[in-house]
């Protein structure tokens, strides 16, 4: 490159040849950014060698940022060839566009989507997303009990699976089409012509509706024997089947004054799923409360009942509870699996090195309280039953009592509390020590009584494991402290307390680079300098998080393990601020904000995610230190 002689005219450029290109065009064809500007921005990217993009090159000289990267792709779609897009998208490298494009003579007849799969460049999930930016078209997730039978029923399902296409609902004019090839032009304009209707298209992914169409075929034949089926049977069955398929804790069914709304709880938020007309409504509704044993007479009282089936070969477990409203009975059903539920100590996210600590200087400790603490749906219970579940051997008597029993373990003596049969909380616990046990579990620590249970018990020789409502570790010392149990009995008696709390993970189909908010990222414990140096990222939302950027989820966790200088602070009765400092400074307690950054080091999760989970704790570690105490190699 010849800069250093300013007579000679600049070479001309090959624009055809510069990667990227067809984003700066539409930049400028749509007075973003100036020629100027796009020369410059060429002459950087041949000064790199000319193998970036030229979008990433304006995003690094701030000239666009990432959300206007974002959204000149998706309002221009239509002007970049696919390829391209997959490229603009940072699905594929341009090396893996050029190997794609070379593949193309070798399959004739093949679409650059197809070539692209059939390379294993990306996933269909990928390519679906890819062809929803393309053509402005929804990405859309569904689910059997979603489809128009009688709708379907007018077409030939072979037709339909051999174009991968289910119309699935119509309106007065339209009719809405799912499908994995938008650009099967020919079979969506014969849909339309055929209910003489307006063709509406979204884009589903292409397993999703191979899955739906091997389930439609397998019903048509069950159905073809024996007509006749009951509809609502057949709703509810759906709607509990997709709860479990989309890993829901709760459904919620919803009367609203023009239909029924109903939402799945789904990593802590809620999903609209479908509406429902109220009057098949109320008859889900009543299917659901004789289920679960409600009196179905009676619809002015709020009520509670469970239920029992076994959904898409799981056991699982309902709670119900109604709530009157002014639109008519509210319902929610708690979701619990029972096997499902039970996972090993190995798999609740712990951080090893913190993990190696939990089971050897907490649980393998014969005798003590273990506590374990965080708001209700922050898988305590989860940890708790993998906690008994690494305890559970022929040689320990575990002995639970729970309010109520949510998950069946082998091995061990589970009890739900049962006022009306007379086995209240209190009388139960008095009972219990008299059984021998070496473990007693109690599904949650209410009152002074049972923290004096918990603490008595633990002093006559026996481990106990319990749950507790408090923000954070030290909160749960200080609750004891307030409950009236004498400080020598905690310091003696306490060996640990958990504190945790469930996050939600970055969506990995929609997964991009950005720059956090300043503020936010400071208040949660990152410099400038982090910020600057490391790349972060977040979900745009898409089809498979439904819009939100995140999809599942991982916990944090917060594990003090008392030792002398603690126990001391304890006995001496110092204020909660001391015996932060005491128990970070000597027993390497990181906190559940520590914990979170670095999930957001590690790309797990986002900088605002972490800031609406944690409590505010202040810490004077690094994110350097933070991951050198996680055990980070650095
Ligand atoms: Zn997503």
């Amino acid at each position: 490159m010849s800069s250093e002689a300013p007579n000679k005219p600049k070479p001309a450029i090959s624009l055809e040849k510069v990667p990227g290109i067809r984003f700066a065009k539409i930049l400028l064809n749509n007075n973003i950014i100036s020629q100027s500007k796009i020369e410059k921005a060429i002459r950087v990217q041949q000064k790199l060698g000319g193998n970036r993009l030229l979008s990433a090159i304006f995003i690094e000289l701030g000239i666009i940022s990432d959300d206007e990267h974002r959204r000149v792709i998706r309002n221009h779609g239509r002007e970049f060839r696919l390829g391209e897009l997959v490229v603009e998208l940072g699905y594929i490298s341009l090396e893996q566009l050029d190997q794609a494009l070379q593949a193309m003579p070798s399959m004739p007849g093949k679409r650059m989507g197809e070539i692209m799969l059939s390379l294993e460049l990306i996933n269909e999930r990928q390519l679906a997303q890819a062809l929803s930016e393309q053509l402005a078209l929804p990405l859309q997730h569904i689910e059997l009990d979603m489809i128009d039978k009688a709708l379907l029923s007018q077409f030939s399902l072979r037709f339909l699976h051999n174009n991968l296409m289910i119309p699935y609902h119509e309106s007065e004019t339209k009719v809405s089409i799912i499908c994995a090839d938008p650009l099967n032009e020919a079979a969506i304009r014969e849909i339309g012509q055929k209910r003489n209707k307006q063709a509406e298209v979204s884009i589903g992914i292409q397993s999703m509706l191979e899955s739906l169409f091997s389930k439609l075929t397998a019903r048509s034949k069950q159905t073809n024997g024996d007509e006749q089926d009951d509809p609502i049977v057949e709703i509810v069955d759906g709607i509990l089947l997709s709860a479990i398929r989309d890993y829901a804790s709760d459904i919620h069914i919803e009367p609203l004054q023009e239909n029924v709304r109903i939402r799945f709880r789904m990593d802590g938020v809620l999903i609209h799923k479908m509406d429902l007309p109220n009057e098949m409504a109320h008859k889900v509704v009543a299917r659901i409360k004789v289920l679960s044993e409600m009196d179905i007479a009676d619809s002015r009282k709020h009520q509670d009942g469970r239920m029992a089936q076994t959904v898409h070969g799981i056991d699982v477990d309902f709670r119900v509870s109604t709530y009157v409203t002014t639109f008519g009975e509210n319902l929610v059903m708690r979701i619990l699996r029972r096997d499902g539920g039970i996972r090993s100590i190995d798999k609740i996210n712990m951080n090893p090195g913190l993990l190696e600590r939990f089971k050897h200087e907490v649980l393998d400790v014969p005798t003590g309280v273990v506590l374990i603490t965080g708001p209700t749906g922050s898988g305590k219970t989860t940890t708790l039953y993998s906690a008994i579940d690494y305890l559970n051997r022929p040689s320990t008597k575990i002995i639970t009592l729970e309010d109520p029993v949510e998950y069946v373990v082998d091995g061990i003596m589970q009890c739900s509390v049962d006022v009306k049969a007379g086995r209240s909380f209190e009388d139960s616990l008095k009972a219990i020590v008299r059984q021998d046990p070496d473990v007693i579990v109690l599904g949650e620590i209410r009152d002074q009584m049972s923290a004096e249970v918990a603490v008595q018990a633990a002093l006559t020789g026996h481990k106990v494991l319990t749950t507790f409502h408090t923000e954070d570790s030290i909160g749960g010392l200080l609750r004891l402290m307030n409950m009236g149990i004498e400080s020598f009995l905690i310091s003696s008696t306490v060996v640990s307390i958990l504190a945790q709390r469930l996050i939600r993970t970055i969506c990995p189909d929609c997964r991009q680079a950005y720059m956090p908010n300043k503020r936010i990222a400071k208040l949660i414990g990152l410099d400038d300098e982090v910020l600057k140096n490391h790349t972060f990222y977040r979900g745009t939302g898409c089809g498979t998080c439904y819009g939100t950027g995140y999809h599942g989820r991982t916990t944090l966790h917060e594990l003090l393990v008392l030792n002398e200088e603690v126990r001391e602070a304890i006995l001496e009765e110092k204020t909660s601020h001391e015996i932060r400092q005491i128990s970070c400074d000597s027993t390497n307690l990181l906190s559940l904000m520590e914990d979170g950054l670095y999930q957001v080091m590690h790309d797990k999760t986002t900088v605002e995610e972490v800031y609406r989970i944690t409590p505010r704790s202040l810490s004077n570690r690094s994110v350097t230190e933070i991951c050198r105490m996680m055990g980070d190699e650095i």
